[in-house]
């Protein structure tokens, strides 16, 4: 198979569209979907090579598959990292760095604003283990340095963080984890490689979820660890190779496609998300509306110094509770209701009975989750038409 030329030193369109490109004899043009579980040796003494680690090659497809690792090096140049490693799911991914880096007695500091199954892990499964966890608020980054100690190995962050698009100073954080000789996490999936690119901010580890704009187009599971060499060695690679977790060759050809527009598909969610915020953002029936790049998000400052546009989701608050918020999400004609995000199709959901219902009442309220708050991914439908949906369900409050 012939490998791509230098693309390190391509710009990232290009990056997008043929980084990590491998080409089969047939000398196709699109990448090539590998599906196969396991590889043929020529001859025995080229298997017992390859396990010893002389002969480059690929051996069984948990442990790498050519299609896995095209993606997961058009993924490394478009987050601007060393090197990327697949999983099955964003879950897969964030499990896997928690699982391969940490071991009894070790600390983890976490915002408190992160995807309800991150805390799950941190909250329930981690302390199984004898790995204990304090959640700060993101933005105190007095409480950040508070909370650390001797032995905090890993700090986590998502930002923008679902579903109140709360920002955290990645820079910043980066500085304490360093100076405490820990490891800033950062989950990406909210603003993509195309809107943040925490490692070059001095993260360093990014995850992702590439299920959400990824894929984009609400079909396949995925995730991905953005990670350096150092990490892999010590940490990741082994504990991936030997657990499992390992992405499927179709849905890696399905995110590598999706790579390609990428930037084109945020460029176009973020227009209509910053149309569909202000309309919103000046309808009698809204209380708030939250989305990083308005003037009046309390952090819009920081969000413009560490992405390029706002993103693909609006939070906002209508007047009223859960009653008028159902009633509301049930008049819309085009919005479907799902508590998926990142897809095509614009998709709203209420936080407090779906994502977030598993927190207690005062957990929920310290993650600024209210009753008549709903969260809205805005797809890739003309946006006037979506401004129209919700003002003809908003009178039905
Ligand atoms: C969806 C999501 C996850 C989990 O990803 P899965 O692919 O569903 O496992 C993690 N973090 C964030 C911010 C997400 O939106």
């Amino acid at each position: 198979m012939a490998t791509n030329k230098t693309p390190g030193n391509w710009r990232r369109r290009t990056q997008a569209v043929r980084g990590g490109q491998v080409r089969t004899a047939f000398q196709e043009t699109c990448e090539p979907l590998l599906m196969t579980a396991g590889y043929a040796y020529e001859e025995a003494e080229q298997a017992e090579a390859r396990f010893k680690g002389e002969s480059p090659g690929f051996q069984y497809s948990r442990l790498a598959n050519p299609t896995v690792s095209m993606f997961e090096q058009r993924m490394a140049l478009l987050e601007g990292a060393p090197l990327a490693r697949a999983t099955a799911t964003g879950m897969a991914a964030v499990s896997a760095v928690f699982l391969g880096a940490l071991k009894t007695g070790d600390h983890v500091v976490s915002a408190t604003a992160v995807f309800g199954s991150c805390r799950y892990v941190i909250e329930t499964v981690l302390p199984r283990f004898g790995i204990t966890c304090t959640f700060v608020d993101g933005s105190d980054l007095a409480a950040w340095q508070a909370a650390m100690r001797p032995e905090t190995k890993l700090l986590f962050v998502e930002t923008p963080s679902n579903p109140t698009l709360a920002i955290v100073d990645i820079a910043a954080v980066a500085k304490i984890a360093q100076a405490g000789g820990a490891r800033l996490v950062v989950d990406n999936a909210f603003a993509t490689p195309a809107l943040q690119r925490p490692m070059e901010l001095g993260a360093h580890i990014v995850v992702h979820s590439s299920t959400k704009f990824i894929d984009g187009q609400g079909r396949a599971l995925g995730g991905a660890i953005l990670c350096h060499q150092d990490f892999l060695d010590e940490n990741l690679q082994q504990f991936l190779r030997n657990t499992g977790p390992s992405l499927s060759p179709f849905n890696a050809w399905l995110h590598l496609k999706s790579l390609e527009t990428l930037e084109l598909r945020m460029r176009a969610h973020c227009d209509s998300a910053t149309k569909v915020a202000d309309f919103l953002a000046g309808h009698a029936k809204v209380r708030r509306v939250l989305y990083p790049f308005r003037d009046d998000h309390p952090q819009a400052a920081l969000a413009r110094a560490q992405m390029s546009a706002g993103g693909g989701v609006v939070t906002f608050e209508i007047g009223g509770a859960k009653p008028e918020a159902f009633r509301f999400a049930n008049a819309l004609r085009i919005v479907d209701i799902s508590n998926n995000l990142g897809d095509t199709k614009s998709l709203i959901t209420h936080p407090e009975t779906t994502t977030h219902q598993k927190m207690t009442p005062q957990a929920r309220a310290a993650a600024g989750v209210t009753s008549g708050m709903l969260r809205l991914s805005v797809g890739l439908e003309d946006a006037d038409d979506l401004c129209e949906d919700l003002d003809q369900a908003l009178k039905a409050i």
